[in-house]
């Protein structure tokens, strides 16, 4: 079956291009710590083997950025790196990658009196200078907060289309276009949603899909690879028509697939822990989130009945926005099997009260 695509630009991304009928190109990050060179470099090395087109790295200092140029060094693979709060730090990461993303949620954080364009602006021109493509990143948990107030709080996709629009129009006009725009949600059908009106109004921008909080971590990263193709296999050979459905009427377990922001291992087990514990809840209609880093945790975690974030040593609970408090790592099973038979039986008086 023919993939219908839009006639998006194409985007050069290392030795490989982003859309229009180049094949779509499947990307994964690392979960190693980029300060250990050796690790991450056999990390890069097994998916880009794997079929990774691009390999994103996770860079939030100066040693990080320092361990990349070492990295660069020692793979083929096309790179990229997420740049977080500290948008500068694109000057030391842009010479060793062939993309940078930047979330534009995050740009209010450092020089909070310097306007988002003159930052944006920044980022392009060295972008441009190092051969960089650029990935405008936007994110249901960390949404630009001004076009955040434009809309009604119930509609969480305006603003992330908004957001997307502005900082599109912003680079054009500067004639900056070699970038591409994800807008990624933990809900599958909201990321389907808000991409596809994405697409309608600027079908000439080729898109990086992604869901957040995309699942479980698996035991290797590259089977990452393996699924990312056979879903493109999958839609390609007419098996994939439509998004499968989560029922809302039960338990929704969704976890980040960790990277190398994750600041203890044992968020890995955690997250395998709390899918088990839990199984008990299957009929009732609870979200639980859990988070590998403080990075993105918190805001992430906003949405879901009971959310859990992975520090050093402890673990954060949270009910909605609510925080419960830090628990250490032995102990968090406990407490959230506790709040969640708080919540279980609260939904059971509500169902008794209809
Ligand atoms: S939440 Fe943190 S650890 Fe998990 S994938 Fe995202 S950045 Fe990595």
């Amino acid at each position: 079956m023919e993939i219908k695509r839009n006639p998006t630009r194409s985007v050069k991304v290392g030795n490989i291009y982003i859309g229009s009928a180049h094949p779509i190109a499947v990307q994964s990050m690392t979960a190693t710590h980029t300060t250990d060179v050796d690790a991450t470099v056999a990390l890069v090395n097994d998916l880009h083997r794997a079929g990774a087109h691009v390999v994103r790295i996770a860079v939030d200092s100066d040693k990080d950025a320092a361990a990349l140029a070492e990295i660069r060094r020692q793979t083929e693979a096309n790179l990229s790196v997420d740049l977080q709060e500290n948008y500068r730090l694109v000057e030391k990461v842009a010479p060793h990658v062939d993309k940078v993303r930047y979330n534009p949620g995050h740009l209010y954080h450092h020089e909070r009196n310097r306007p988002w364009q003159d930052k944006v602006k920044y980022i392009a021109e060295v972008a441009a200078a190092n051969d960089c493509a650029l990935r405008v990143g936007v994110n249901c948990g960390s949404v630009d907060p001004a076009q955040k107030e434009k809309f009604d709080d119930k509609d969480s996709l305006g603003p992330m289309l908004a957001s997307a629009f502005e900082h599109c129009e912003l680079l054009e006009s500067i004639g900056f276009t070699r970038f591409v725009v994800s807008l990624k949600d933990s809900d599958p059908t909201k990321v389907v949603e808000v991409n596809r009106r994405f697409a309608e109004a600027r079908p000439d921008i080729p898109l990086h899909l992604g869901v957040t909080e995309a699942g479980l971590p698996p035991d290797e990263k590259s089977m990452e690879i393996e699924a990312g193709n056979q879903i493109i296999d999958d839609i390609r050979n007419g098996r994939l028509r439509s998004v499968v459905a989560l029922d809302p009427s039960k338990l929704n377990i969704i976890s980040c697939p960790s990277c190398s922001r994750v600041e203890n291992e044992a968020f890995v087990e955690l997250a395998q822990d709390v899918k088990e514990m839990t199984t008990y809840a299957k009929d009732y209609a609870i979200t639980i989130a859990v988070m590998g880093c403080r990075v993105n945790g918190p805001g992430e975690t906003d949405d879901a009945d009971l959310g859990l974030w992975c520090g050093p040593s402890k673990v954060n609970l949270k009910k909605g926005e609510e925080s419960l408090g830090a628990y250490p790592y032995d102990e968090i099973l406990g407490v959230l099997r506790a709040e969640l038979d708080k919540l279980i039986e609260k939904k059971r008086l509500e169902s008794v009260a209809t």
